[in-house]
């Protein structure tokens, strides 16, 4: 996921550029407390922000920027390439976009940004982990303490991980629906939504005629489901995303040949302003995912645009679709189709107002800032796994 704002004035090339916390934070109950000294660490993968696409990049993007508004001193322990308002500090030589989850580099990475954090200059308070799950394993051996975000789903394989390694760390899940799978006894510090920087979005209120659907060209995404509801409604289908290694056949066998130029089209990757136009411009969002998917950015921002969201009702869409008021839960591809006709009931500016209420990234940064507080407030890492 990618929200490709433009880069605020202040970000640096990769390089340091200091930004101490001067003036008290004002949290979110209203007291002032000192501002926290945060070590974000985001994958070894993807500069920060991501170009294209870049889910995690794109959260942890996000997330410092606004903890550096709310006056926070934030270090961004990260891939080479990356730009921040916060200290940037990149742990290795290069980035490794095609080698995502090899642990050789995962490794090297976490056991460069420990190093830093041992090393005590500049102090943290906590340490806010990003990077699937090297750190995790080893938080018990920090001093600071360590807030790590679940991005992904539980699988067999993770929920095994996390039962053994979960009490390391403050835990944040992204949504309920992702925490339903977890392994008994494992409780998050919090649930908090992906953030998005909401301004950053165009509202349009007066839509074009088409539907969009945008992501990874998988079956769980249901790219060809989406043109069967398209083309069932009447209503032609724009088609948006990348074909990631190992998607080539899926989009050659089930999209491919309905792509016409006219009642369906495919776009490829968008990113920036066209990828923005395209949310702003549709009639809808259809989403129709057959998995337990634990956020999906898509939906927060098309929202963004006042754009409203057709999803089967999987995962965190329960959460993200709010039935007739940003969207519809429909169960198949004919009652997608069906829902198209009732659009009219949805107020794009509802839309928006109901992701700044929830998703905007200063209501996000507040909710971390708790999360850090209460996990901080536990002394050390190593105290915490005894807790
Ligand atoms: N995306 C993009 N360009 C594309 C297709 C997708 O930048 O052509 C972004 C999209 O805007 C979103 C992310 O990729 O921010 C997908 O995130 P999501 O959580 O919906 O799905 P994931 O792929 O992480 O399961």
């Amino acid at each position: 996921m990618s929200v490709a704002t433009a880069a605020p004035d202040r970000r640096s090339p990769s390089g340091l550029c200091e930004r101490s916390p001067t003036r008290p934070v004002g949290d979110s109950d209203g007291a002032t407390r000192a501002p926290l000294r945060i070590a974000m660490l985001a994958p070894p993968w993807i500069p920060v922000p991501p170009s294209g696409y870049g889910g995690v990049e794109s959260v942890v993007s996000v997330l410092t920027e606004a903890l550096v508004d709310r006056g926070h001193a934030v270090t961004l322990l990260c891939a080479p390439g990356s730009r921040s308002g916060a200290r940037v500090l990149a742990l290795l030589d290069e980035s490794h976009p095609d080698e995502i989850e090899r642990s050789l580099y995962e490794s090297d990475h976490v056991s460069r940004a420990f190093a830093e954090i041992d090393r005590g200059t500049p102090e943290f308070d906590i340490v806010h982990d990003h990077c699937g799950f090297t750190a995790l394993a080893m938080a018990d051996r920090l001093d600071v303490p360590l807030v790590h975000t679940l991005h992904g789903p539980f699988t067999t394989a993770t929920a095994t991980f996390y039962a053994h390694h979960g009490h390391k760390a403050g835990l944040v899940g992204i949504s309920r629906a992702q925490w339903a799978s977890a392994p008994p006894g494992l409780e998050p510090v919090d649930v908090i939504a992906n953030p998005i920087e909401t301004d950053a979005w165009p509202l349009r209120e007066h839509k074009a005629d088409y539907l969009l659907w945008i992501g990874r060209m998988v079956a769980e995404k249901g790219p060809h489901r989406a043109i069967a509801a398209a083309l069932g409604a009447g209503v032609p289908l724009v088609l948006a995303g990348v074909i990631q290694p190992g998607q080539q056949a899926f989009f050659d066998s089930e999209v491919a040949p309905h792509i016409d130029g006219d009642r369906v089209r495919f776009v490829g990757e968008v990113t920036g302003f066209v990828k923005r136009s395209l949310f702003a411009g549709a009639r809808a969002l259809l989403v129709p995912i057959r998995w337990e998917e634990p956020f999906g950015m898509v939906m927060v921002e098309a929202l963004a645009c006042g754009t409203p969201v057709i999803a089967f009702p999987e995962g965190a869409a329960h959460e993200l679709v709010v039935d007739a008021t940003t969207g519809f839960l429909v169960n198949d591809v004919p009652a997608m189709s069906a829902a198209v006709d009732r659009l009219s009931q949805i107020a794009p500016r509802e839309c928006r107002a109901w992701v700044a209420a929830h998703c905007d990234a200063d209501v996000v940064a507040a909710a971390y800032e708790r999360a850090y507080r209460s996990v901080a407030a536990v002394c050390g890492a190593r105290d915490f796994a005894r807790v």
